[in-house]
């Protein structure tokens, strides 16, 4: 079987990145005899991105097609894989970082185990490229949590995957708002196998996470995938319940000491620990209010101001 595959770069603010990418799969891909398009989403970049897209999808058309696609603003990386699927031609979809950290030549033992008949090929990483320690902390238990709630093993992977045209129908078919793209791609089913492969480093301009971004990226897809999260209110519990254990100490003491009122313990107690388990209750309840208030309001998970 020769398909077409369709590879999907969702590109954040990556002008000197746009031209790098092209070259490296068109020349692996060629030397392979893979027909295939590249679909850019630039995702509201705030530099040349779109410029360049228009370039390459201008000049380079031909046997291979090059596709562009811009969003109105920044809708982040799980929008960008959404419509690059939902405009995806090809018989395989390819989706992979346009900063290079996923190794091109990868592509091609994914489609040839595409065409064994494996209708899902998840790239997992075997290092995780450089990362600081705090970085590294977070993100492993963002995975213990995640793989808890989706029940997948979730510590290696990554959001670069081939999927079948089935695959992608099926992902794209999902209609909630809140999509984790590593998640759904696995959630799916389907005939599924990996590729392992190194996080390459980063070689012009930078990651497009901040700290922040980060926790909240975690805490969204938590929530989106399970019913097993975190959250302020939480936090703000938790902190409750470490001082009631402090003041439950003193209290416990006052009363063997004997300077506590008769019964008096028993109220401060029940008090405390009753009071932050409620207060956690609802911190988790107002989350899952916040994202079923966001589900309904059905608006596009992005929107295509310009397209190539
Ligand atoms: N990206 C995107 N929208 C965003 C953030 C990132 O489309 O809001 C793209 C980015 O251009 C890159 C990929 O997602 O192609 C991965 O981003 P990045 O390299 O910053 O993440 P890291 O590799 O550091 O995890
Ligand atoms: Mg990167």
């Amino acid at each position: 079987m020769n398909g077409i595959m369709s590879v999907i770069l969702p590109a954040y603010n990556e002008n000197a990145n746009i031209e790098r990418s092209y070259t490296a799969i068109d020349q692996i891909l060629r030397n392979h005899n893979i027909s295939y398009e590249l679909i850019y989403i630039n995702d509201g970049s705030t530099d040349n991105t779109w410029n360049e897209i228009c370039k390459i999808a201008e000049t380079k058309e031909g046997v291979s097609q090059v596709a562009g696609i811009c969003f109105s603003r920044n809708f982040g990386k799980e929008a960008a894989i959404m419509a690059g699927l939902a405009h995806a031609s090809g018989d395989v979809c390819a989706v992979m970082d346009c900063d290079l950290q996923h190794p091109p030549e990868k592509l091609v033992e994914m489609y040839q185990l595409w065409q064994q008949g494996y209708k899902v090929v998840e790239g997992v990483k075997r290092n995780r490229g450089r990362e600081s320690g705090i970085y590294k902390a977070g993100a492993k238990m963002f995975y213990k949590l995640m793989t808890i709630a989706t029940k997948i093993d979730m510590s290696r992977a990554s959001d670069f995957k081939l999927l079948d045209k089935q695959v992608v129908n099926s992902i794209l078919s999902m209609p909630e708002r809140n999509q984790f793209f590593r998640a759904s791609s696995s959630w799916v089913g389907y005939k599924k196998t990996e590729v392992e492969f190194d996080v390459r480093e980063r070689e012009n301009g930078q990651s497009k996470w901040s700290k922040w971004s980060l926790i909240k990226y975690a805490l969204k897809n938590i929530a989106a995938f399970s019913t097993f999260p975190l959250q302020f209110v939480t936090v703000a519990g938790i902190i409750t319940l470490t001082g009631a254990i402090i003041l439950a100490v003193q209290t416990l003491f006052r009363y063997y000491v004997g300077t506590a009122l008769e019964g008096f313990t028993t109220v401060i107690l029940l008090l405390l620990i009753i009071g932050s388990i409620i207060m956690v209750s609802i911190g988790i309840l107002g989350y899952y209010i916040a994202k079923i208030y966001e589900e309904v309001k059905q608006r596009p998970v992005y929107i295509i101001s310009d397209m190539k």
